[in-house]
C-alpha cells in the first residue's frame, strides 16, 4: 500500500507557490524513545509529511527515522515549530531543530503559539521571513494564531503566513477563522483532526462511516479533506496509521458533509488551550 497510498494524497498549493501534502502524520505526545519506531512505521506505510515541534522533544527520533528510511529528501515534507519562549531567538532555535532532525532545511517552519502576553510574535515572524530567504525553511507559517495575530504580523511585515495550523475538529470547526484564511490565501491545517483520541461517535459520523464501509476516524478525515483542510492525524499504532492514510477510495456526499457540519459547537467545542492566554507548553508536550 505504501507508495500508492501516498500517491493518492493530494497536494495543496501554498501562497508562496510551494506545495504541501494534504494528509500528514503528527507526532505530538509520542515518547521520544518511541518516536523513531513510530515514524519509521509511518514512513513505511506511506506517509511523506511529518509534523513535529521543538516542544515535543522528539525531533531527533523523527530525524533518525528519516535517515534510516533512505527516502530521498525531496520526497519528504517536514514541519517543525518555534517554541514559545524563543520568539526572540528563532534563528538559533531553528538551527537546533535542524541539527536534531539531521536536515539542512525544513519544508515548513511555524510559530507554535502567538503568546500575546509576550508581545514578540512580530519579531519572531520577521525572523522567519529571513530564515525563508536563507533557504533554511522552504515555507513559513504560524499556528494557533487568531485573526488579530494574523493581522498584526501581516501589517508589520507585508508577508502573509502560508499556513495557520489550528485546533479544528467536528465539534470545533472554526468557520470565522477559516473564512479569514480563505480571504487572505492562508492554508488551514487542522490539529486534533480526529478530536484528539475521542473519535466522535455522533450519529452523523457513524452514519457516514457505515454508508461507506469505513471507520468513524476515516469518515472524519474524509470530512477534513473535503472541507479543504490539511490534516495531520497521529497514531502510535501501525494499523491505525494505515487506516488513516486509506481515505482516498470514497467520497462523502453533500448531505453527509452537511450532517457533520451540524456537529459544530462553536467556541464551546474547543478542547485545547485558548491562544489568547496560552503561554508555555505543558511539560513534555
Ligand atoms: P488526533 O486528532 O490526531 O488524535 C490522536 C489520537 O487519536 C491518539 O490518541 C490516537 O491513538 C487516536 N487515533 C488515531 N487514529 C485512530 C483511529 N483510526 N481510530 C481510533 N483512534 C485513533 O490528535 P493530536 O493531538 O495528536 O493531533 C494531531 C497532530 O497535530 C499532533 O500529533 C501534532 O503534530 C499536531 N498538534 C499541533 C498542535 C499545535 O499547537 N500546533 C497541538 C496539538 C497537536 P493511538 O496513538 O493510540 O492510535
Amino acid at each position: 500500500m505504501s507508495s500508492s497510498a501516498q500517491n493518492a494524497v493530494p497536494a495543496i498549493t501554498l501562497n508562496d507557490g510551494r506545495t504541501i501534502p494534504q494528509l500528514g502524520f503528527g507526532v505530538f505526545r509520542i515518547d521520544p524513545d518511541e518516536t523513531r519506531r513510530v515514524v519509521s512505521d509511518a514512513l513505511e506505510v506511506g506517509y511523506r509529511h511529518i509534523d513535529t515541534a521543538a516542544s515535543y522533544r522528539n525531533e531527533s527520533g523523527v530525524g533518525a527515522a528519516i535517515a534510516a528510511s533512505g527516502i530521498p529528501r525531496e520526497e519528504l515534507f517536514v514541519t517543525t515549530k518555534l517554541v514559545n519562549p524563543r520568539h526572540e531567538d528563532a534563528p538559533a532555535a531553528l538551527a537546533e531543530s535542524l541539527e536534531a532532525l539531521g536536515l539542512d532545511y525544513v519544508d515548513l517552519y511555524l510559530i507554535h503559539w502567538p503568546v500575546p502576553s509576550q508581545g514578540k510574535a512580530v519579531q519572531a515572524w520577521t525572523s522567519l521571513v529571513q530564515l525563508r530567504e536563507q533557504g533554511l525553511a522552504r515555507s513559513i507559517g504560524v499556528s494557533n494564531f487568531r485573526i488579530a495575530d494574523l493581522d498584526e504580523v501581516v501589517a508589520a511585515t507585508g508577508v502573509t503566513p502560508a499556513v495557520n495550523q489550528i485546533e479544528l475538529h467536528v465539534e470545533f470547526q472554526q468557520h470565522e477563522l477559516k473564512a479569514y484564511h480563505a480571504e487572505h490565501g492562508i492554508a488551514t491545517e487542522a490539529w486534533y483532526p480526529l478530536g484528539g483520541g475521542e473519535v466522535s461517535q455522533a450519529p452523523a459520523v457513524l452514519a457516514a462511516a457505515e454508508a461507506h464501509g469505513v471507520t468513524p476516524a476515516q469518515a472524519i478525515l474524509r470530512w477534513q479533506l473535503q472541507s479543504g483542510n490539511i490534516a495531520i492525524p497521529k497514531s502510535s499504532h501501525r494499523e491505525r496509521q494505515v487506516q488513516n492514510l486509506d481515505v482516498f477510495g470514497f467520497e462523502l456526499t453533500a448531505e453527509e458533509l452537511e450532517a457533520i457540519a451540524a456537529l459544530d459547537l462553536g467556541a464551546a467545542g474547543r478542547r485545547g488551550p485558548d491562544p489568547s492566554t496560552f503561554v508555555a507548553p505543558p511539560a513534555r508536550s
